[in-house]
């Protein structure tokens, strides 16, 4: 069975600043989302000794361990590629075309995702996805690591709202957050993601 490991992020920890510190980026790559892949891998450890022995006694807690952990390294692979460091950009070509398709207009667009994002109770993540049933993009709000979003939809932009991802810079003034993010976001990245759901390819992971 493959384990999971931590990737690489495509950037120094200090490529994010002024938006997001390098302190954050260094607890939350190397610590955080070390967890969250070190809990996945553990979870699928004692699936295989439930199955060995035939004792599922503890088979919904571990279910819902590999729904948190792997979530959480999904979401994380996918948000570090969704950054970049070079300075403020907006999309362009085939994405900033299915924005504009799918949600009137690109400041139509970031006022619904800001909203989901500053909206969320508790933590969790501002998804824009691609939705192959009804083929568009959708914003979804995603609770904790996995839930409140349909099976199928691919992620192409994620924002991590919870408050590890922000609290050592912005405290409690998470709007400021939301808004640095913007500067900061590989539309290149979104882009791709985009042509590769669309194409049936999901490229869930870099
Ligand atoms: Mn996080």
């Amino acid at each position: 069975m493959a384990a999971y490991t931590l990737p690489e992020l495509p950037y120094d920890y200090s490529a994010l600043e002024p938006h997001i510190s390098a302190r954050i980026m260094e607890l939350h790559h190397s610590k955080h989302h070390q967890a969250y892949v070190d809990g996945a891998n553990n979870a699928l450890a004692q699936m295989a000794e439930a199955r060995e022995s035939g004792n599922f006694g503890a088979i919904n807690k571990l279910e819902k361990d590999l729904a948190f952990h792997l979530g959480g390294h999904v979401n994380h692979s996918i948000f570090w590629t969704n950054m970049q460091g070079h300075g403020p950009a907006t999309p362009e070509g085939e994405i900033a075309s299915a924005i504009d398709e799918f949600f009137g207009s690109y400041d139509a667009f970031k006022a619904h995702f800001t909203a989901v994002a500053m909206g969320i109770q508790g933590s969790g993540w501002a998804v824009l996805s691609w939705d192959p049933v009804g083929k568009q993009l959708v914003i979804q709000q995603l609770f904790d690591q996995q839930a409140n979003t349909a099976q199928g939809t691919v992620p192409v932009l994620q924002l991590d709202m919870w408050e590890h991802a922000f609290y050592l810079d912005y405290q409690n003034v998470k709007g400021d957050y939301v808004a640095a993010f913007w500067n900061i976001v590989d539309w290149n990245n979104v882009q791709d993601r985009l042509a590769a759901a669309r194409n049936g390819t999901s490229l869930l992971l870099p």
